[in-house]
Parts: structure tokens; C-alpha cells; sequence
């Protein structure tokens, strides 16, 4: 199945000059979205994962549907101000700017192999953000799965210790 077919490229959004990638027709089609988790799933089961954490909101999209697929435990990644009970943070630095993501204290048990899940791959900012959040709890990270990555912003040298998994290369 050819996956980028599901892909909308927007020019100018959200900001001009940039192409947006957009996956919603991806989650429109039943077969598309379910290929793609199946991908997902293989992964996680290959790197014997114990938990699925995703970045908000399009991690979620896609994390979700891995965890519930093996049985395993999801752990949203959020922005301050949304998690309501204790969480560990991580500020990160943007082309103007700053910003933080969050981690409930309780979502990583001890020996916990953890794989992140998230849309799209860019600079690698908020990947590496979410790997903080989970190895200051004590997790493992054994993976990150994209389903698209954006190869000229070379995300990947940011996130050299990891083994990574995408599923759409621009
Ligand atoms: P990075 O932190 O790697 O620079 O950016 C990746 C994050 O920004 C991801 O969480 C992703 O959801 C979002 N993002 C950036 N550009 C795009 C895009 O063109 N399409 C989508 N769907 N998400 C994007």
C-alpha cells in the first residue's frame, strides 16, 4: 500500500511558505490507517515494547490504536497546564521561543521498554523532548516510530541513540 496517496500537502499552512503534511485523509480510510498501525504494531512487538508513549495530539492519533492492538498501556505526552496530577517537564528550544511537555510521575513502572509514537518527524525537537521526559522516569526507550519523516530537517541526527521506524519519507 502506497501511503503517501492518503497524504493532503497543503502549501502555506500553518504559516506561508510552509507545506503542511496533512494525515487526516490517512484516517479516513479504514485500510490506510489500519496498515499503518500494523506497521506500528510489528515494531513494537520486534522491540518486545511494554508501553506506547505519544506526544499530544497526533501521537495520540496514532500511539493509541498500537497499545490497544497488543494490550499494552498508553501514556499521553502533554503541554503545561494539561495533566492534572504530579508530572516530570521538559523545556525545549524552538526557531522563536520555548517550549515545555509533560509526563505524569506514574506512567513509567521500573523495566518498562517504552516506544514513542508520533505523526511526523521534523527537526527532531519534540522527539527528543518526549525521550527526556521518558528516561528521567527510569524508562527505557527502545524505539520511535513516525508515519512520516521530513528526511531534510535531518531529525535523525538529533535522535542517533534511538532506532527509528518511519513509514512516509519527503
Ligand atoms: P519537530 O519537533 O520534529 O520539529 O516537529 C514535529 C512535530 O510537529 C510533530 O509532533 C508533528 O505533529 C508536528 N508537525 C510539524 N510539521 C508538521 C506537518 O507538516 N504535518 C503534521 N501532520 N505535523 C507536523
Amino acid at each position: 500500500m502506497n501511503l503517501k496517496d492518503y497524504i493532503a500537502d497543503v502549501p502555506d499552512f500553518p504559516k506561508k511558505g510552509i507545506l503542511f503534511r496533512d494525515i487526516t485523509p490517512l484516517m479516513l480510510n479504514g485500510k490506510a490507517f489500519q496498515y499503518a498501525a500494523d506497521q506500528f504494531i510489528q515494531f513494537a512487538k520486534d522491540k518486545k515494547a511494554t508501553l506506547i508513549v505519544g506526544p499530544e495530539a497526533r501521537g495520540f492519533i496514532f500511539g493509541c490504536p498500537v497499545a490497544a492492538g497488543l494490550g499494552i498501556g498508553f501514556a499521553p505526552v502533554r503541554k503545561p497546564g494539561k495533566l492534572p496530577r504530579e508530572y516530570v517537564s521538559v523545556s525545549y528550544d524552538l526557531e522563536y521561543g520555548s517550549n515545555e511537555l509533560c509526563l505524569h510521575s506514574d506512567s513509567i513502572k521500573k523495566g518498562d521498554r517504552v516506544l514513542v509514537v508520533d505523526d511526523l518527524l521534523a527537526t527532531g525537537g519534540t522527539m527528543d523532548a518526549t525521550v527526556k521526559l521518558v528516561e528521567k522516569l527510569g524508562g527505557e526507550v527502545v524505539g520511535l516510530a513516525f508515519l512520516i519523516e521530513l528526511s531534510e530537517l535531518k531529525g535523525r541526527d538529533n535522535l542517533r541513540n534511538y532506532d527509528i521506524l518511519t513509514l512516509i519519507t519527503y
